[in-house]
């Protein structure tokens, strides 16, 4: 029987020996116990929305999708402990069922928990990733071992493994930090993209949590605002209806357009003009992410420290203005700014030494995407760019011990320590995790 694995994007393909889907701890501990007998690799995946290839491997692969129970809730300190395959959208359902949420989201929730937190998946604001909302994990070793890691057990390793792309060993269980549930006023509205840069510092510290997209052909901004309320959430099934509506026709116009690349500027403010809309308020799930139709798409997010923010985006739009100068035009129809904040206790976090913005590039699938990405990330490495780890990047050993010097080190270390045979680093790893 042969097996064949693909990522979400259609980006990362592989042929693993076999594809695993243990139902517990026990159905876990056996298939890495068989790896390390077999002496072949062993990679979980969760809902293979990396577009990285942090995934692929010739060995063994583990899908987490059955390990999604909902093992401890804790009300006193808005506590939970879930297994790691769980995805996203079921633990909010799960946590709002109990008067929880988390503080902050990415914009999707397909993802599993533990391979959003393994790479690092942010939302926007004034908190770190989601990783640093963990305060215990359960992890299986290469010998098949269940080792509980907290900040008071064992640190340092805790530190590692929160944030570890899969390379340890693979999570079982996760316990996250919550609280009460809260509603959030949800503002969108179209700004000039150049007063936006100006006042963006400003208008972050303004906001509980804030972000912005920027057409850079037309240098207009739509500008995300959620801030904490006691208003009443007003359910509306039309809204719903609506989005979905306007997400389909603009979906079906890109499509009819691809010929047309030189349209991609109007497109692009078509749909910030869809989407924006007046004053409202919802629970914070429903603000913070958002359902997405059909079409696919490919990811590069590379992160900076405010203070070069203005130099990267001069360099960011002569970038844009030298491939939409080639033949019909290559144009990268979204831009979008985040704020993450300082995370020390997670070593490989792209914010261990301070808040962040990241930049994150969107293209069609079926575009000259590895080009425009790959010229991205050189010319953000004048500005010690970290990537996001999910997201395409093109990492190597030198460039990791140049991003993350010392973390680096620590984080190898307690590698060896924990997996001295390489059980868990696929080709992609090894390139920068030896
Ligand atoms: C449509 C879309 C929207 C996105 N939106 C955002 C966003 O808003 N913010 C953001 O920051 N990112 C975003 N991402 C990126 C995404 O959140 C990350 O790539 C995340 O890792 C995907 O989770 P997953 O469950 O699919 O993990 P996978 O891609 O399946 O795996 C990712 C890594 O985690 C490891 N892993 C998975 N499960 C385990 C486990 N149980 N134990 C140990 N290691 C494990 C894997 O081995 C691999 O190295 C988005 C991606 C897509 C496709």
């Amino acid at each position: 029987m042969s097996f064949s694995w693909a990522n979400w994007g259609r980006n990362q393909t592989c042929y693993p020996k076999k594809i695993f889907r243990p139902e517990n701890l026990e159905e876990l501990q056996a298939v890495i116990k068989e790896a390390q007998a077999q002496k072949v690799n062993v990679h979980a995946f969760g809902a293979g929305h990396s577009w990285s290839n942090l995934v692929p491997t010739s060995g063994y692969l583990i899908k987490t999708d059955q390990l999604n129970r909902l093992l401890e809730v804790d009300l006193e300190k808005k506590q939970v402990r879930v297994e790691a395959g769980m995805p996203l959208h079921r633990l909010i359902q799960h946590l709002d069922a109990h008067g929880l949420a988390m503080t902050n989201l990415g914009r999707v929730t397909k993802q599993s928990i533990g391979g959003a937190t393994s790479t690092g998946t942010h939302g926007t604001g004034h908190t770190p990733t989601l990783a640093s909302f963990i305060t215990e994990v359960e992890l299986v070793l290469a010998d098949g071992s269940l080792h509980k890691l907290s900040a008071t057990e064992n640190g340092q390793q805790f530190a590692a493994a929160r944030l570890a792309l899969g390379s340890l060993g693979i999570l079982y269980s996760v316990k996250l930090q919550c609280e009460s549930s809260f509603v959030l006023t949800d503002q969108c509205s179209i700004m000039n993209a150049a007063f936006v840069f100006e006042k963006y510092a400003e208008l972050l510290q303004k906001n509980d949590y804030w972000m912005f997209e920027w057409n850079p052909y037309t240098e207009k901004a739509l500008v995300y605002s959620w801030n904490r309320t006691r208003l009443p959430v007003k359910k509306s099934v039309f809204r719903a209806v609506k989005n979905a509506l306007k997400e389909a026709t603009f979906n079906a116009l890109t499509a009819l357009l691809r010929p047309f690349p030189q349209c991609t500027p109007k497109l692009v403010d078509l749909r910030f003009w869809f989407s924006t809309h007046a004053l409202r308020a919802d629970k914070s799930y429903k603000v913070l992410t958002r359902s997405y139709l059909g079409m696919r798409y490919v990811e590069c997010e590379m992160s900076v420290k405010p203070h070069v923010l203005p130099d990267a985006v001069r360099e960011l739009k002569v970038l844009f203005k030298a491939f939409a100068k080639e033949g019909k035009g290559i144009y990268v129809p979204r831009v979008t700014f985040r704020f993450v904040a300082e995370e020390k206790g997670s070593l490989l976090s792209p914010t261990y030494d301070g808040n962040r913005v990241f930049i994150s590039l969107v293209m069609p699938a079926h575009s000259a995407f590895e080009r425009v990405f790959s010229e991205y990330q050189k010319r953000m490495r004048a500005f010690e760019a970290r990537p996001h780890w999910g997201k395409i990047h093109f990492m190597d050993q030198a460039l990791a011990e140049q991003l993350y010097d010392n973390n680096l080190r620590e984080f190898l270390a307690i590698r060896q320590t924990l997996d001295p045979d390489g059980l868990f680093l696929n080709a992609q790893l090894s390139c920068f995790l030896k």
